[in-house]
């Protein structure tokens, strides 16, 4: 069974169209009882849509670049007022 970590590195390549749907059975077993992991997956495809259609010039949707930004900066915004302690790695 693969882990997280692995599967999301699959899946980044698979968005890169650089691994064959059949070999991804492990990944979609794994997004089936991984949250995280389906949610991960959702943000990188809808990012890489967005970072493609940018790249040909399309027009992006009006909203969907502050929320990928909103998403972005979330990262900063858990990490105010929070706990002192070591951060487990
Ligand atoms: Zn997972």
């Amino acid at each position: 069974m693969a882990d997280c970590r692995e599967t999301l590195r699959e899946l980044d390549r698979y968005l890169d169209d650089e691994v064959a749907t059949e070999a991804l059975a492990p990944v979609v077993a794994h997004l089936d009882g991984c949250t995280d992991c389906q949610q991960a997956f959702e943000f990188h495809a809808e990012l890489k849509r967005v970072i493609r259609s940018s790249a040909r010039g399309d027009e992006l949707p009006d909203g969907l670049v502050q929320r990928l930004e909103a998403c972005f900066g979330a990262d900063d915004a858990t990490t105010d007022g929070g706990t002192d302690g070591p951060v487990a790695g």
